[in-house]
């Protein structure tokens, strides 16, 4: 269990070393940090059904490749806490695996606690910057309209390579 000096300190290392300087977004941070760890992250933005109001984002690892999932029928402000959250996952946790989250397995509480930390700190830092940056260069949303379905049909579909 990390203490939340702890996590502050870790955010601090991580934007130093990557040279993000201020005008970060958390999906620029993300990237940076998978490009230094050799770990190919792509983002899965999802429309989420009415019937599944309560999910927000995932993150999922399959070898050296992770996909982060995350829902864009909400603000943009709102998308960059969920990738803030998911990237504290990423840096924080073991992945969760595909076939593990298809069995509906959700994180124990402490570990949501410290990405709830860990995208705090983040976004306490690139709050100068970010406000003048484009909404969370959205990913080709334009014509998504992925379910939940969909996506974890897809995650099926990339177990290698
Ligand atoms: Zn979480």
């Amino acid at each position: 269990m990390r203490s939340s000096i702890e996590i502050r300190r870790l955010v601090d290392r991580r934007i130093k070393a990557l040279h993000l300087g201020e005008d970060f977004d958390a999906w620029r941070f993300i990237q940076a940090y998978s490009r230094a760890k050799g770990i190919k992250t792509k983002l899965s933005p999802i429309v989420v059904p009415a019937e599944a109001p309560d999910f927000f984002g995932a993150y999922v690892r399959m070898g050296e490749q992770s996909i982060i999932a995350f829902r864009v029928n909400t603000s943009w402000l709102h998308q960059n806490r969920i990738l803030a959250h998911e990237g504290g996952h990423l840096l924080l946790h073991e992945p969760l695996q595909g076939e593990v989250l298809m069995r509906g397995m959700s994180r124990a509480a402490q570990e949501e606690r410290e990405a709830e930390v860990f995208a705090s700190y983040l976004l306490e830092r690139m709050a100068s910057g970010a406000l003048v940056l484009e909404p969370v260069r959205r990913p080709r949303v334009a014509n998504i309209s992925y379910t939940l379905e969909e996506f974890f049909a897809s995650l099926r579909g990339k177990g290698e390579g």
